[in-house]
């Protein structure tokens, strides 16, 4: 602003200046006009006075006519005049021509005087006087005719210069006019932009600090300038923005400030409340004069009114059970001096009523400046009801829900303990029993499962009064059961409980007003085998058990080393399954199965052989129950599918039949899956087999096991043309309800029936009753295992009309198979009365 200002005034003073300097310079020239004017002028005069007085002398001249006149003394007068005239001029020399002329004038002047004097001193006669006076009256009229053309042109020389005079006095109006015009117009310029610039930054001030005032903070000013407006704008705005935050951090602050106290206000009216509506008893103890202030509801949770307790400490302590008084204490001296950050404490306190509760009391301390605690206060809040949620949770992790007897986790614990035991005391004996009950799923299917429940109850109710208080019973989970046999004195003590609980198991039970038979499977294992990991024990037990069961029902069987070398061996088994499976060791042998009444091969039974690298041969009896358990049976049997199916369509085109060859092939129970379905609808698809040409075989008691689950796979199965025949009917699921529930086209009568028919026709009844329940449910039959001509014809006679066993053919591999159909086909052989043996 300040430099704007200064500009300006140095703006206005050179304005002025130049227009002061343009008039002086003109005034200036004037001045010599005027001078040269006035000298003009004095020329004029000049030659007046000039010419008066030349015509005075002049006059004088012609009027004396000698130079004794009486007025002679004129002419000297008038010579006088002359001579001053003249000398009037002689410093106004200014026009060369001018001033020339003046000269000559002068000159003339000189020479009349001279002239005038000759005249006037001479004595001579009249003619030379005469003679003298024309000469001066000549240079007199000389004189004249010069002043007069000198006059002229100074007279010229005038009028030029009062013109000059006249322009320059215009000139020096209008350089005047237009300088205060100029500096008029600048002045209200520069007035108006210095006003505008103060009252711009000003308004804008003012107008921002009213809104400041209004209540606006953090307005801003937005003029930029680099004057000090702008610096006051910047400085406004950083005041501006400071008044802001400072106004929104009180603003802050003041809401902060109100939020806590009404924090503070609410959280007193919590602990108000609190401390009258909670369940948790409060205390606070002053430990200078160690008094404790207990709460109402303390004293009511211990069953007590507020005036039957005093401030004593002992009132709490001396209520503590004595069991958990020194856990209290050490628990308090920790937090007490710090090793704690709380006090907290689990223990029983005893109530009015006698009994005991359990309480957690909690607490914080307070220290002095020297770190000494000087009070201490907390809660105490009753946590019998979850004390005894965990009991039960504990209890029910340990144990058996229904049964309520130790579960395989408690046993495991109990085991270890036995085991470490004998370790420390090799004269320490125990054993393990491994319980499984004999048919118990069949008896659990048969009569539900809430009598199957009530059975196992009813058993685990025996077991306990057959055992020592010292023996642990468990259940493991189904319908297996563990015993701990602690601290025996010989073997024999084991094998008497044994016997003693299998004689107990055998006896009637009576559930629900029916009455139940079952006998028990027990295996032994006994320390002395020098056992350190308790599984291993319960591991040998389980084998023992199963030997026992391989055995018959209701016996036991003691551990030994073949058993587990068996178990090893399986396991070796297994393995090497894994193996096979994933490179493929396996192959398909066929049998044939023979129509009764034409006595051709309608079709034939594929049967799964695995080529053991080292073992060779071995059947499906000894890997496929390891290949269910293991689960391999899924990739094994759909292997096995694709297999049969591709070799069947095969055949079918090698030896065309009307009704085509059909392929039976053993489907295991856990192959019954979702996906089974989809896994045989795509092998006939891919293979190009008629769906009926294939048969899948099952057993009752697979599809009885989960019959919810299979039921609606055959019906699918069913739909989609393929056969469904039960294998080795007869030796399985004692119902034949089921035979209405699943679409069965065909029973296969059990080898074990069929071997048992003598020469004489003995024992057909089972195979009669067979045949009779298939044709009544429109059903064919297969026997099974025909071994000799009179099985065949036995079978003949009872209207069977399939058969297949070593009688026909052993199962052969598919090159010899396929020899044995191209014979059959060529030959029209038929094996009824031709039996085809195994060499061809
Ligand atoms: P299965 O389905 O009852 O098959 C008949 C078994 O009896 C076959 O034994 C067969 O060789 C044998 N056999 C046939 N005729 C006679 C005879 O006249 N006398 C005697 N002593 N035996 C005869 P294999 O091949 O050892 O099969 C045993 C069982 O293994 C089969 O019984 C079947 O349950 C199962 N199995 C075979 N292959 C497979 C398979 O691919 N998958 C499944 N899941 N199981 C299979
Ligand atoms: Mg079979
Ligand atoms: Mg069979």
């Amino acid at each position: 602003m300040k430099n704007k200002i200064v500009l300006s005034l140095i703006a206005l003073f050179l304005i002025f200046s130049s227009g002061a300097v343009f008039t002086i310079i003109y005034i200036t020239n004037m001045t010599e006009e005027f001078k040269y004017v006035v000298e003009l002028h004095q020329v004029e005069q000049f030659r007046r006075s000039l010419i008066i007085n030349i015509q005075n002398v002049q006059s004088d001249l012609y009027t004396f006519n000698s130079p004794y006149g009486k007025d002679f003394d004129s002419i000297i007068v008038g010579g006088t005049k002359l001579e001053e005239s003249a000398k009037k001029c002689t410093s106004c020399h200014h026009v060369p021509r001018l001033n020339d002329r003046i000269v000559k004038v002068q000159s003339l002047i000189n020479d009349y005087q001279t002239a005038l004097s000759y005249f006037i001193t001479m004595s001579a006669d009249d003619a030379g006087i005469d003679k003298r006076k024309a000469a001066a009256v000549e240079i007199g009229d000389r004189i004249l005719a010069q002043t007069e053309r000198m006059s002229h042109s100074a007279s010229d020389i005038l009028s030029v210069e009062t013109d000059n005079i006249m322009f320059d006095v215009y000139h020096v109006k209008e350089i005047l006019v237009t300088t205060i015009l100029v500096i008029l117009v600048f002045s209200i310029m520069v007035a108006v932009r210095l006003i505008r610039s103060v009252t711009r930054p000003v308004n804008a001030l003012v107008s921002a600090t009213r809104k400041i005032t209004s209540g606006e903070y953090g307005t801003l000013i937005t003029y930029k300038d680099k004057s000090e407006f702008g610096e006051l704008a910047d400085n406004f705005n950083v005041m501006s923005r400071a008044v802001h935050q400072g106004y929104e951090k009180i603003q802050q602050e003041i809401t902060d400030r109100k939020l806590a106290e009404e924090a503070v206000k609410k959280s007193e009216e919590r602990y108000m409340l609190a401390a009258r509506g909670a369940n948790d008893g409060l205390w606070d103890w002053d430990m200078k004069l160690n008094t404790i202030y207990f709460s109402s509801r303390w004293k009511a949770m211990i069953g007590h009114d507020d005036n039957e307790i005093s401030d004593s400490p002992e009132e709490w302590l001396g209520r503590i059970h004595s069991d958990d008084r020194l856990h209290l204490e050490a628990e308090m001296s920790a937090h007490i001096v710090g090793h704690t950050p709380h006090f907290k404490s689990e223990h029983r306190i005893k109530h009015k009523d006698g009994k005991y509760r359990w309480v957690l009391s909690r607490g914080q301390a307070i220290h002095d400046s020297a770190e000494n605690s000087y009070r201490m206060a907390g809660s105490m809040t009753d946590i019998t009801e979850r004390k005894m949620a965990e009991e039960q949770l504990i209890f029910d992790a340990l144990h058996d829900t229904l049964t309520g007897l130790p579960n395989r986790a408690l046993f495991m614990d109990r085991l270890a303990h036995a085991v470490s035991r004998e370790r420390r005391n090799k004269e320490y004996l125990f054993a393990v029993c491994f319980l499984d009950m004999d048919r118990f799923k069949v008896l659990n299917d048969s009569l539900g499962h809430t009598v199957g429940d009530k059975l196992l109850i009813t058993i685990s109710e025996r077991l306990e009064e057959s055992l020592r208080p010292d023996d642990t019973v468990a259940r493991l989970g189904g319908d297996e059961f563990a015993l701990l046999l602690e601290d025996l004195k010989d073997r024999d003590e084991a094998l008497q409980v044994a016997e003693r609980i299998q004689e107990k198991l055998s006896q009637p039970f009576n559930l629900y007003g029916q009455e139940v038979f079952t006998s028990t499977s027990i295996g032994i294992t006994f320390s002395e085998t020098g056992y350190d990991n308790p599984e291993h024990l319960l591991r040998d037990s389980d084998i023992a058990m199963y030997h026992a069961k391989a055995k018959g029902t209701s016996c036991y069987q003691i551990f030994d080393k073949d058993m587990y070398d068996t178990a090893v061996a399986r396991l070796q088994l297994e393995t090497d399954l894994r193996q096979a499976v994933n490179l493929n060791e396996f192959n398909l042998q066929y049998q044939p199965i023979i129509s009764v009444e034409t006595g051709r091969i309608t079709g034939m039974e594929a049967l799964i052989r695995w080529q053991h690298p080292k073992k060779g041969l071995i059947s499906p009896g000894d890997f496929i129950p390891v290949s269910e358990e293991t689960g391999l049976i899924v990739k094994l049997g759909e292997w096995v599918i694709d297999e049969a199916c591709s070799q069947l369509a095969k055949w079918q085109k090698q030896f065309p039949s009307d009704p085509p060859l059909t392929i039976s092939v053993n489907i295991a129970s856990k192959q019954l899956m979702p996906g089974f379905v989809n896994h045989i609808e795509r092998a006939i698809h891919h293979s190009g087999l008629t769906s009926n040409s294939l048969i899948i075989e099952v057993t009752e008691t697979m599809i009885m096991e989960n019959a919810e689950v299979v039921a609606p796979m055959l019906q699918q199965l069913k739909k989609m043309n393929v056969q469904l025949h039960i294998d080795d009917f007869g030796t399985g699921y004692s119902s034949l309800s089921y035979l209405h529930r699943f679409p069965v086209d065909v029973l296969k009568i059990d080898r074990s029936f069929v071997s048992r028919i003598g020469t004489n026709g003995d024992n057909l009844e089972v195979i009669k009753a067979i045949t009779t329940l298939a044709h009544s449910l429109e059903m064919h039959v297969v026997a099974e295992g025909v071994e000799t001509e009179e099985q065949v014809s036995q079978l003949k006679a009872l209207n069977c009309e399939f058969m297949q066993g070593y009688y026909f053919s052993k199962p052969l591999d598919s090159k010899n198979f396929e020899e044995l159909l191209q014979k059959c086909h060529l030959n029209l052989m038929r094996y009824l009365t031709h039996p085809f043996d195994e060499n061809g």
